[in-house]
């Protein structure tokens, strides 16, 4: 791919101190090694992770280390590469797995790149993409099917977080319940809904998320502190439980009541990330029930990369009620406050200027 030189800096929404906020920096454009892609990023998704960084809470704080660009899921074109890149060509439209992977530890020798030992995520570890260009490593740019829309493939990375959790095991013709409809859970019904799966029963404190849930194809979203909830679930499917629990908030008392709704013999599996120890009865929600538990990081690389525009080819996924508001980098306070507010599903920044 032949250097085709941007211009000399760029905006990039910055975190320059350990504490909470960003900040709106010119910086270089940063230059590509041998074996990068610098991609001119059109569009930006404010992900789970980025609120938290935002806020700068415990965890945060232990993994970060500012300054940082952030920024954990984007699309765009290829803008630059070094000598060795050979399959991004300028102007590609591309998306990137934003966890890198050694390729040389033991989980990777042996096929499971998404749980290497010395995974770095760009946004976390490396510079992200709120800004105007960032660095990819050749390997991890994926090439975005041209029929596949603007706004989706810059929720490539998230999504593949929904469909690597739901095709974590049987789903067809199967009874689900996921914990959770933030986007991730609003985007695991969508999965589970084009992978064949029968009742989707949805539980969300946020009344909005709720109603979310029930335009992205929920059978019953339900209120967890509804003390009807378990007899809701239990009338539905015959008085067995769910056969498939997602578990997409961290939250530890969705968690336990997500097992306490799983039927005998089901499978739980558990994407969200709890910011403290969690309690939960082994006996009563997995050894006694015979659960099959499994822990879900990333996405497989690339298999899942694969299964997501295989869906979305097929116009599988309507994910269009996910979709909110579109910010430049500028407004990046107010897009947080929205989020802050629980009012949204998917919020996108666009470094080059909202499209019209
Ligand atoms: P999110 O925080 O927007 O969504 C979590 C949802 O859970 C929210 O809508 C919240 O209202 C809801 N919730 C809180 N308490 C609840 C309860 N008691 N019962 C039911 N719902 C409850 O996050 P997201 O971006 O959708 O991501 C989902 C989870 O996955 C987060 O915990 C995130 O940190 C985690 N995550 C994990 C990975 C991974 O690789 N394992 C990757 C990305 C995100």
């Amino acid at each position: 791919m032949p250097i085709n030189a941007p211009a000399a800096t760029m905006k990039a929404l910055r975190k320059m101190r350990p504490a909470r906020g960003a900040q709106l920096e010119s910086v270089p454009v940063p230059s590509p090694g041998p074996s990068a892609v610098l991609v001119r990023v059109r569009a930006a998704s404010i992900c789970g992770t980025a609120l938290p960084i935002y806020d700068w809470d415990p965890w945060s704080a232990a993994r970060l280390r500012p300054p940082l660009t952030c920024g954990p899921a984007c699309c765009g074109h290829g803008a630059a590469g070094g000598s060795a890149v050979s399959s991004v060509a300028p102007g590609d439209f591309v998306s990137a797995e934003m966890h890198l992977n050694c390729g040389v530890c033991r989980p990777c020798r042996m096929g499971q790149p998404h749980v290497c030992q010395r995974l770095k995520i760009i946004g976390i570890d490396l510079d992200g993409c709120f800004a105007e260009f960032v660095l990819i490593p050749e390997t991890n740019v994926w090439k975005v099917d041209p029929s596949i829309p603007e706004h989706y493939a810059a929720i490539l990375d998230p999504l593949g977080n929904a469909v690597h959790t739901v095709l974590s095991g049987p789903i067809a013709g199967h009874t689900v319940l996921i914990t959770g409809a933030g986007p991730i859970g609003l985007m695991a019904i969508a999965v589970s809904r084009a992978c064949g799966a029968s009742t989707i029963f949805v539980t969300e404190v946020n009344p909005h998320r709720r109603a979310l849930a029930s335009r992205m194809g929920a059978d019953l979203p339900l209120d967890p502190a509804d003390p009807g909830v378990l007899a809701q679930v239990l009338e539905a499917t015959g008085g067995a439980g769910a056969d498939v629990l997602l578990e997409m908030s961290g939250n530890p008392f969705a968690i336990r009541q997500g097992f306490s709704m799983l039927r005998p013999g089901g499978r739980a599996s558990l994407l969200g990330i709890p910011s403290q120890p969690v309690e939960l009865n082994l006996v009563d929600s997995i050894i006694f029930k015979g659960a099959t538990v499994l822990g879900i990081y990333g996405r497989r690389m690339y298999e899942t990369w694969v299964q997501m525009t295989e869906l979305l080819k097929a116009r599988r996924l309507p994910l269009e009620p996910l979709f909110h508001e579109r910010f430049p980098l500028e407004d990046f306070e107010q897009a947080f406050a929205l989020l802050h507010a629980g009012q949204a599903g998917k919020v996108l920044f666009y470094p080059g200027g909202v499209p019209r």
